[in-house]
């Protein structure tokens, strides 16, 4: 058996993948990703990939980048891992401080955790217990959007909105106020934008004349909905959002998991329309895709209502074995300075305007109904006739057959539903970017 057989052969007998039909499993099998170099994946057989959703959305500075290894391995001579209960550690303190600086508004305190899903579930925990320590125990509610996606934990579960993800779990879940999701192409109000006013967001409003009194707080992915299929979210629409909170004293919390980290053309997507969260959830790009590391930014008067003496309980009960792992925080650090010293944000301009040229052209083909992008998030949506709109059956996986002959021609991509998502590093340059499309557009080609 080869090397490559054998793992195949161990992964089918043991391994269960995420979202993944394992039924389906034996008859695709997957490639096997041995190593990296900068923005490439190389398979078992030597074959180089483009990382055309930057392994899940979270890579920066391309893999492997030696400032980065360099900022693990010295931490790793100096201490590998310790509990922030009782104890800190320097790199801990310094990034809480870093990312206090980066952020926007008063967010100047940092939870650790380990994945977007937990920085979520921290945020809904933190703004729960604000209020009950705040003399308002009556509210426990929370606003999101329909088909938010915010993780795979419970609570996070409970404010997502994809019915396809969600209903199983159905008797799991706690109750929330869905706002109609701000999706001008399939726009749930059966509206026009701009003659809307932006009525989706205005629908906040009387959610929160009403039953303000009992919501605690609104959760949004701000500018853009990632696993929803890259819904942008017309300009004004967040601080529009924000402002309606604000004014019914409703905290607000950027889901920033997918956005964070400059994959918007700003380092935070709320940044764009002014917006200045009470609670944000950062995880994905924060290490710059290496290890894993999320963080849950909370305001000064947030973190103040936790404070007390020991028996008044005000407490944050909450925390994780390794919640601020030393070398993670190595690699936030790293990942931070390697951003400010070469303006990566900046860098990425020329890149999202060619990835957006690149995009037009791609719109133009045949069963492609629309092309939705921010900064270097993108989907193309695809559909069995372009005139008339119609959808492909389920069964036809059209996106998933999209991405598999994308793989022929040196990309991998991913699929949701009947789009498939491009997610580039921030790294990437303009040849990458052609050679993304340029794959794509052949892979549509062939399958459509
Ligand atoms: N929030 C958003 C907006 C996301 O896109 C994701 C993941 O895609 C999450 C939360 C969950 O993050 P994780 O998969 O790291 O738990």
């Amino acid at each position: 058996m080869s090397d490559t057989q054998e793992i195949l052969q161990q992964d089918f007998d043991h391994l269960w993948h995420p979202f993944t039909q394992m039924r389906l499993w034996p008859g695709e099998p997957p490639l096997v990703i041995e190593r990296a170099e900068g923005n490439y994946l190389i398979d078992s057989e030597g074959r180089r990939y483009f990382d055309g959703v930057s392994s899940l959305w979270v890579t920066v500075h391309g893999h492997n980048h030696p400032a980065i290894k360099r900022a693990i391995s010295e931490q790793l001579e100096r201490l590998d891992h310790s509990t922030l209960l009782g104890l800190t550690h320097p790199l801990a303190a310094r990034l809480a401080a870093e990312l206090a600086r980066v952020c926007p508004g008063q967010l100047n305190k940092a939870f650790y955790s380990e994945s977007g899903s937990t920085a979520v579930e921290i945020a809904l925990k933190i703004a729960y217990q604000y209020w009950q320590q705040s003399g308002r125990p009556e509210k426990k509610t929370f606003v999101a959007l329909g088909e938010a996606y915010h993780g795979d934990t419970i609570g996070a579960v409970s404010v997502g909105g994809i019915e396809l993800f969600h209903q199983v779990y159905g008797p799991l879940l706690f109750p929330v106020h869905r706002l109609p999701q701000p999706f001008c192409r399939r726009c749930p109000l059966g509206l026009t934008h701009p003659a809307c006013g932006l009525a989706c967001a205005e629908a906040l409003e009387p959610i929160l004349a009403e039953h303000g009194d009992e919501i605690c707080g609104l959760i949004v992915e701000p500018r853009v909905q990632g696993a929803a299929g890259i819904i942008v979210q017309p300009e004004g629409y967040v601080r529009r959002l924000w402002e309606i909170c604000r004014k019914h004293d409703v905290l607000f919390i950027a889901d920033e998991v997918a956005t964070g980290f400059g994959r918007t053309g700003s380092l935070f997507s709320c940044e764009q329309e002014g917006v200045e969260p009470d609670l944000m959830c950062l995880g994905k790009g924060i290490t710059g895709g290496v290890l894993p590391l999320a963080a849950t930014m909370a305001t000064d008067r947030v973190y103040e209502a936790f404070l007390g003496e020991f028996d008044e309980f005000k407490t944050f009960f909450h925390g994780h074995t390794y919640t601020g792992n030393p070398l993670a925080c190595a690699a936030a650090l790293a990942s931070l300075e390697l951003m400010e010293k070469n303006q990566v944000v900046a860098g990425t301009a020329p890149v999202i305007a060619h990835f957006a040229q690149g995009l037009a052209k791609i719109a133009a083909l045949d069963h492609v109904v629309q092309v939705r992008r921010h900064g270097l998030m993108a989907a193309v949506e695809l559909s069995a006739d372009k005139a008339t709109d119609t959808s492909y059956e389920p069964g036809e996986r059209m996106g998933h057959r999209v991405i598999m002959a994308a793989r022929n021609h040196g990309v991998i991509i991913r699929p949701l539903g009947d789009s498939v998502v491009l997610m580039p590093p921030l790294s990437s340059t303009t040849q990458d970017i052609d050679l993304l499309l340029g794959a794509l557009g052949r892979a549509i080609a062939e399958v459509t």
